[in-house]
């Protein structure tokens, strides 16, 4: 039984594809009786969402793959940046952000037993969580009250977020909150303009470097081989980028 990106991408095209296939289908109807028995009585079945709406919440089950020290806590699903090399937007439809009072439960849900030391927080643009619920960006916010929960927890970590929509007031609760670790993931993609505007990336070089000088420790992730990118631009990605920073190429 397939299930995930691939069987929304490809749909029925999958079990054509992979004739050890018994099934496709997306993860809205992963819990679903009714379609597990469908698919159970005829095999080869392929049940897939036109628009992805699936949204987990703190009531979901969930099985911590992880060791038990630290844990991905997901804010949202879907993204709406549409950046021009990736196919998220399309797989995974709209931003579908968690409400705050979900996240948190969750992550005091899972906290209880005392091993948690770290909660990473995740998401396709975790830094514009809860712009679709309350109307403006809330990571800070979200941080925020996390931080202050009483729980065993020492670290929490924002992953994936997008240079474009930093906050002033997200970069204050990093610097302030001494739970919150003093180390950005920033997929900054690349420090050429020509590109970024390419990429679809809604950001300059002028406004990375500006983000670059808060930032004490930051990931920077640089993917090559983009239309366009030379092997001029791809120098200059790896030259011109602010220092003090990790790359992932
Ligand atoms: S922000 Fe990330 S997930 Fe969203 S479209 Fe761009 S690369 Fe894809």
């Amino acid at each position: 039984m397939i299930c995930g990106c691939l069987s929304q991408m490809y749909g029925k095209k999958t079990l054509d594809e992979l004739p050890e296939a018994d099934a496709v289908f997306v993860r809205r109807y992963s819990r679903d009786r009714t379609y597990l028995e469908s698919i159970e009585r005829s095999r080869r079945t392929a049940v897939i969402s036109k628009r992805p709406a699936y949204l987990y919440d703190d009531r979901s089950p969930r099985v911590t793959l992880t060791p038990r020290h630290y844990a991905y806590v997901k804010v949202s699903e879907g993204c709406d940046n549409s950046c021009s090399y990736c196919v998220i937007s399309r797989l995974r439809g709209r931003l579908r952000s968690r409400t705050m009072g979900s996240v948190l439960k969750e992550v005091m849900k899972i906290s209880a037993s005392g091993a948690l030391k770290e909660i990473c927080i995740t998401g396709q643009d975790t830094t514009v969580f809860g712009k679709d619920n309350y109307g403006r960006p809330m990571l800070a916010d979200l941080v925020d009250k996390m931080a202050a929960l009483k729980m065993g927890v020492e670290w929490i970590r924002i992953l994936y977020t997008h240079p474009a929509h930093y906050t002033d007031k997200l970069i204050d609760v990093v610097r302030d909150r001494e739970k919150v670790c003093k180390y950005l993931d920033i997929p900054i993609q690349h420090i050429s303009d020509r590109l970024l505007k390419n990429m679809n990336r809604r950001t300059r070089k002028s406004d990375i470097i500006a983000l670059s000088k808060n930032c004490a420790s930051a990931s920077r992730v640089l993917p090559s081989g983009h239309p366009y990118d030379g092997r001029r631009a791809v120098s200059l990605g790896i030259t011109k980028c602010p220092s003090r920073s990790t790359y992932r190429a």
